[in-house]
């Protein structure tokens, strides 16, 4: 899978012009899971011009309620209702600027799996942690936070996103190297199997996020714990997003 995170990006006319040139680019693509996510705003515009293509939409967030008197907040059975398969749930800038908590992602990813909406969950570690060499436990510790009373991972998918590779653009964050992110990966699939059983974490998705582009996602792709992608910066341009799509695709054959 190769999800597009679009953030705070993107008119619906924008949206347009992007979704008419990717998908052009894309026909041919039929093993890799392509998904969209952009704002709300852009998410009816999208799912009429994605009908009948190889492209599947998501949200970047949710209210973990079916409907109520909650001034501003998009419930998963509206996700559902203007098309969506997935949800992004827990993204750092969640966590970061609207102090989201595991507790708080792990009510939403219930919710969402309850209205049938698939919820990619992120977890990483900050750059403090990492140099304190809490990962490890920090990931683990986010997993079972956020899976909390999920019996059936059918469906679910993991983000990886080291917050200190996380770039939004900027040249001078570098992304994790490939060895780094699969030992982070295995360690993520061995955690999984402790909660649940070895043939849920060997079918789990699990995705690196943290700058994918298309210089280094061949690399990334290739790991074996590496199933694919949430991409920010790069997928907010079809000739940059392709490219990545088609490494998920050639890391398949
Ligand atoms: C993200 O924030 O989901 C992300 C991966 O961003 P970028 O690709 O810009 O590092």
């Amino acid at each position: 899978m190769i999800a597009a995170n679009w953030k705070m990006h993107m008119t619906s006319a924008e949206a347009g012009s992007y979704v008419t040139d990717l998908i052009k680019r894309v026909k041919d693509i039929s093993r890799t899971e392509i998904v969209l996510c952009p704002p709300f705003t852009a998410l009816g515009t999208v799912d009429q011009m994605i009908a009948h293509s190889n492209i599947k939409l998501g949200a970047q967030n949710m209210y973990p309620a079916e409907k109520g008197a909650i001034t501003g907040e998009i419930s998963p059975l509206m996700l559902k209702d203007i098309g969506c398969s997935y949800v992004i749930l827990g993204h750092s800038e969640r966590r970061s600027i609207f102090g989201e908590t595991d507790e708080d992602v792990n009510k939403k990813a219930r919710m969402a799996m309850e209205c049938r909406l698939l919820p990619i969950i992120c977890i990483g570690e900050t750059l403090e942690q990492k140099k304190a060499g809490d990962t490890e436990r920090v990931i683990a510790s986010q997993l079972k936070g956020c899976l909390t009373g999920i019996g059936d991972m059918e469906g679910v998918v993991i983000a990886y996103e080291p917050v200190w590779a996380i770039s939004g653009g900027d040249p001078d964050i570098k992304p994790a190297t490939p060895e780094e992110a699969q030992k982070i990966h295995s360690r993520i699939r061995s955690v999984i199997q402790e909660i649940y059983d070895k043939d849920t974490a060997e079918s789990v998705l699990i995705l690196y996020g943290g700058s994918m582009k298309p210089e280094n996602a061949a690399d990334l792709l290739a790991q074996p714990d590496i199933d694919g992608g949430l991409v920010g910066s790069a997928s907010l341009k079809p000739e940059s997003f392709e490219p990545i799509i088609t490494a998920a695709e050639k890391s398949q054959e």
